[in-house]
C-alpha cells in the first residue's frame, strides 16, 4: 500500500490482483448452498445464508480494514451485510453499492464436469451457482473501495449493502432500509451491481426493468380423485378450467397479455434504443438461448423482441401441482390443479394494482362453478432509469472508455430488481447506475452459471472511477 497524502488517481485493478485477493474466497462462497428464503423455507436452521454473510464479512474486514463491517439480522428476516467506509475529502453525501448473496436453486443437472456448488474454472471463467448473480458483487465493491483507499483518492461515504432475499423479490429489504435510514444518511448515488448486458465488450447500463407479480392459482373440482372412466365428461376437469382462466390473461396463440392495465406506453427513446440494439446485433441477439431446432421466436423483428422482452407484460407458468409424475400417471380425474403464474409487467406498472387486477380476473365468475383461489406470493416493482447528472454521464463515459475501450451502452432488462424502485422512491433525485457481469452465457437462474473474470475486473475499475468522480462532484 502506498502513502498518498494528496488526492491521487487510483491504479486500475488487474485480473492478477483479483485472483490473488478475491478469487479464493469467492470460490469458497460458491460452495455454500445459500438459497434465497423463497427456495429454502428452513434457511434459518441450515444457516447457509448466515455462513455466506460471515465469510464475506471476514474477507471484507481483512481486505478493507478502514471499513466498519457488520452483519445485521432483524428478527425472522434474512441477514444483511453492510460495509461502511467513511468519506475521504469534503464529500457530504452517501454512495450505496448494492449486491446480494442469496442464490437461486441449481435448477437441474448441470453440464458435464460442472455443478452448482463445486466451482470449476475454465479459462477466465468461473462456473458455479451464484458467482455472477450476485456473489461477485460484494468482492467487486470492496475491491473498488480498497483501490480508492490505497491511492488516497477522495470519495464520498460509501456503504456496501449486501442483502439475502433478492431472489425472493427482496422481501426483507424494505425493513432494513427503514432500520438503516439514519445510518445511510443522504444517499445521492446508488451503484447496483446485479445487472448486465448483451456482450462483454462494453459497459452496459440498465435503462429499465420490468415489474413482476407471482400468483399461485388453484382450481378444485372434487373433494377427492375419481376414476376418469366414471367422471370424465361429467365432472369438468380442473386443467380445462385452468386453461379457461389462463385465456382471460393472455392470447394463447400470440402470447399477448390481454389485460391492458399491465401494459404501458413505450417512450420514444426506449424505442430508439431497441432499434439501435437491433442494428448492433441483428438477428443474433437471442442466439445464446438454447432453443430446440426449428423453434420460431415470438415477434417479427429483433427490435420488436427487445421491446417485448423489456417493456411488455408476459406470462410464464413456473410451477405446476396437483398431478402425479408422468411415469405414475393413472386414469384419474384429479381433484385439483395448481399453477404458479409469473407475470412480468411493463416497467412503470404498479405491481400491487396489477396483482389485485390479476386476482380479481382469475377468481371472478369461475368457469363451471369450480372452486378457484388465487394467492399473490410476491410482487416487485419495475423501474425506468432517470436521466444521469452531467458529472455522472461524463464519468461513466470516461470509465467505460478506459476499461473497455468503448462508450457505455444502454439496455432494458426483462427481469426485476425491486430495490431500484424502492430506493428511487425513498431518495428522490438519487443517481442510479445499474450494471454488472451478466452477459451471454452467464446463465443466471439457469444451469451452468458462469462469471467472466475479466468483466469483473472492468466493472471494479468503472466503480472506482465513478466513486472518484462522485467524491469530486459532491465536494465541488
Ligand atoms: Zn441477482
Amino acid at each position: 500500500m502506498r502513502d498518498a497524502p494528496d488526492n491521487l488517481d487510483p491504479v486500475p485493478v488487474t485480473l492478477t490482483d483479483f485472483e490473488r485477493s478475491a478469487l479464493p474466497t469467492l470460490t469458497e462462497y460458491a460452495t455454500i448452498p445459500c438459497l434465497s428464503p423463497g427456495f429454502e423455507a428452513n434457511w434459518e436452521e441450515t444457516g447457509h445464508l448466515r455462513r455466506a454473510a460471515e465469510l464475506l464479512a471476514q474477507w471484507s474486514r481483512t481486505t478493507l480494514p478502514a471499513a466498519d463491517v457488520q452483519i445485521r439480522q432483524l428478527p425472522g428476516l434474512t441477514p444483511v451485510l453492510t460495509i461502511t467506509l467513511p468519506a475521504r475529502g469534503a464529500a457530504t453525501t452517501t454512495a450505496v453499492l448494492y449486491g446480494h448473496l442469496d442464490k437461486q436453486p441449481p435448477l437441474g443437472d448441470w453440464s458435464d464436469g460442472l455443478s452448482a456448488y463445486d466451482p470449476v474454472r475454465r479459462g477466465d471463467r468461473l462456473y458455479a451457482r451464484g458467482v455472477a448473480d450476485d456473489g461477485y458483487a460484494a468482492f467487486a465493491a470492496v475491491l473498488a473501495l480498497a483501490d480508492l483507499e490505497a491511492a488516497g483518492t477522495d470519495h464520498p461515504r460509501c456503504v456496501v449493502l449486501i442483502e439475502a432475499s433478492e431472489e425472493t423479490g427482496s422481501s426483507d429489504l424494505p425493513a432494513y432500509l427503514d432500520a438503516l435510514a439514519p445510518e445511510l444518511g443522504p444517499v445521492a448515488l446508488l451503484l447496483c451491481l446485479d445487472a448486465g448486458g448483451l456482450s462483454y465488450d462494453r459497459l452496459w447500463l440498465t435503462s429499465s426493468l420490468r415489474g413482476l407479480v407471482n400468483i399461485e392459482v388453484t382450481v378444485r373440482v372434487l373433494e377427492q380423485g375419481l376414476h376418469s372412466g366414471l367422471a370424465s365428461g361429467v365432472v369438468p376437469s380442473s386443467a380445462r378450467v385452468l386453461r379457461q382462466l389462463l385465456d382471460r390473461l393472455e392470447d394463447s396463440v400470440t402470447g399477448r397479455v390481454l389485460l391492458e392495465e399491465l401494459h404501458a406506453a413505450i417512450p420514444q427513446d426506449h424505442r430508439d434504443a431497441a432499434a439501435t440494439l437491433a442494428a448492433m446485433f441483428g438477428d443474433g441477439l437471442f442466439d445464446d438461448f438454447p432453443l430446440v431446432p426449428g423453434l420460431h421466436l415470438m415477434g417479427d423483428t429483433t427490435a420488436a423482441r427487445v421491446l417485448a422482452q423489456t417493456w411488455q407484460p408476459a406470462l410464464s407458468i413456473i410451477g405446476l401441482g396437483g398431478a402425479p409424475a408422468p411415469d405414475i400417471a393413472g386414469n384419474v380425474l384429479r381433484p385439483s390443479t395448481t399453477a404458479v403464474l409469473s407475470m412480468r409487467l411493463a416497467p412503470p406498472t404498479d405491481p400491487d394494482a396489477a396483482a389485485e387486477t390479476l386476482v380479481h380476473v382469475l377468481e371472478a365468475d369461475p368457469p363451471a362453478g369450480a372452486a378457484v383461489r388465487a394467492r399473490v406470493t410476491s410482487t416487485g416493482a419495475g423501474w425506468v432509469a432517470p436521466p444521469l447528472a452531467p458529472w455522472l454521464d461524463r464519468a461513466l463515459g470516461a470509465a467505460a472508455q478506459a476499461a473497455y475501450g468503448a462508450p457505455p451502452a444502454w439496455v432494458g432488462e426483462g427481469g426485476s430488481i425491486p430495490f431500484l424502485n424502492a430506493l428511487s422512491l425513498r431518495y428522490p433525485g438519487v443517481q442510479i447506475v445499474s450494471t454488472g457481469v451478466l452477459g451471454p452465457g452467464a446463465n443466471a437462474h439457469g444451469i451452468d452459471e458462469m462469471l467472466d473474470l475479466p468483466t469483473v475486473v472492468r466493472v471494479i475499475n468503472v466503480v472506482t472511477a465513478v466513486l472518484e468522480a462522485a467524491g469530486a462532484a459532491d465536494a465541488g
